[in-house]
């Protein structure tokens, strides 16, 4: 810390992303990418007009413009795929950058938020970097969320549906329930994995004004390194948020991601593709590790929450990194028995699995000794 930081500087606990190894070759487990790479129709999109006689890409020589500051081709793109309107979509630098637009929106000393006590960890960040005050609310034992606690609250909500990181997901149902009983306050639905499994609450956009969903393409769109979010809602509510946005940086979504989240939106086929495969990995993931006695969360999304039998969370960890495959683990009293796997390609995850075998019986066979 220099000596020059604000006070209010000091308070604000920061968020610590998951580990992106640079020398070491790492199976990489341990910040939900999607193992595929992009619709081709990304590279397409940002190759365009391209040829041996041209030195440079169009699009790559219009780098030397500012990007659209509407996102037009962007924002059409996604409420196209949605069926909304664009003046009720809001596009951002990843979706943190939304969440930040939200919550800044929404949120203040006098509009209080609330959100589970195991859920994503950028959320207390946020609110301490915007002097938000939050109440987190226990999930129940099985990890599950209590909507009861949720319904006529009197705060504003946000709900990661699937949560991460344990992959549970609520149905629609539950979020209507408590979209309508909070009518004077926000409620935000995070639905980064939503197209791993979960239903999206856009569906509910007409019934409930005060609905916000957001999402991401670093997931079911492999686009995690384009930093690209967005939010859908009634369009006074993505007003709200523009103005944030335009306060913040107009210019949010650079050239090349806009051009590239519009050619990744308008595949649906190839995003199905990848989604249902990553589907059909984490079951057999999670059935051979239910075989080794692990407890598995019933995930929704593309990783898996799970606990090892024979060995702590930290040692479980420590010994796969040690073999080469990066996983992730909080150091959090009710959870600090688990490790969240990302859901890789299938060759990768026999190997998670082979690898996972071999420690057990390492384990258990030194315990027998
Ligand atoms: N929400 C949740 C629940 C997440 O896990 C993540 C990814 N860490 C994000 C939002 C943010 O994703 P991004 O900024 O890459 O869009």
């Amino acid at each position: 810390m220099s000596r020059f930081l604000c006070r209010s500087g000091e308070a604000i606990s920061p968020y610590t992303p998951g580990e992106q190894p640079r020398e070491r070759k790492f199976i990489k487990l341990n910040t939900n990418e999607c193992p595929y790479p992009p619709s081709p129709r990304v590279a397409e999109a940002i190759l365009a007009g391209f040829d041996a006689a041209s030195p440079v890409p169009p699009e790559i020589a219009s780098l030397r413009l500012y990007s659209d500051p509407e996102e037009k081709v962007l924002i059409n793109a996604i409420a196209g795929f949605y069926g909304v309107e664009e003046e009720q979509v809001i596009a951002g630098n990843g979706s943190d950058e939304i969440l930040a637009f939200a919550f800044r929106a929404f949120c203040d000393a006098d509009a209080p938020l609330q959100f589970a006590d195991l859920t994503y960890g950028f959320y207390p960040a946020l609110c301490s970097l915007f002097g938000i005050p939050y109440v987190t609310v226990p999930l129940e034992e099985d990890f599950t969320l209590d909507i009861e606690k949720y319904k006529n609250c009197g705060r504003n909500v946000i709900i990661a549906n699937p949560n991460a990181p344990t992959g549970i997901a609520l149905p629609l149902s539950a979020i209507e329930e408590i979209a309508v009983s909070n009518p004077e306050h926000v409620v935000m639905v995070d639905e980064a994995y939503v197209d791993f499994g979960g239903e999206s609450a856009v569906h509910l956009l007409d019934r409930c004004e005060n609905l916000l969903v957001i999402q991401t393409f670093s997931k079911s769109r492999s686009l995690a390194g384009c930093r690209i979010g967005f939010a859908i809602g009634n369009r006074d509510l993505i007003a709200d948020m523009q103005r944030i946005r335009c306060s913040f940086n107009p210019y949010n979504v650079n050239r090349l991601s806009i051009l590239a989240g519009a050619a990744a939106m308008k595949d649906r086929e190839y995003m199905e593709q990848c989604t249902a495969r990553i589907r059909r990995t984490r079951e057999k993931t999670s059935e051979g590790l239910k075989n080794l006695g692990f407890t598995v969360l019933d995930s929704r999304a593309n990783f898996l929450f799970a606990k090892c039998p024979v060995m702590s969370g930290k040692e479980y960890f420590l010994k796969l990194r040690e073999a080469g495959i990066l996983v992730r683990r909080w150091d959090m009293e009710r959870i600090c028995d688990y490790v969240r796997i990302s859901i890789g390609s299938e060759e990768d995850m026999e190997i998670f699995l082979k690898t996972t075998k071999e420690l057990v019986a390492q384990k258990e066979g030194a315990e027998n000794e």
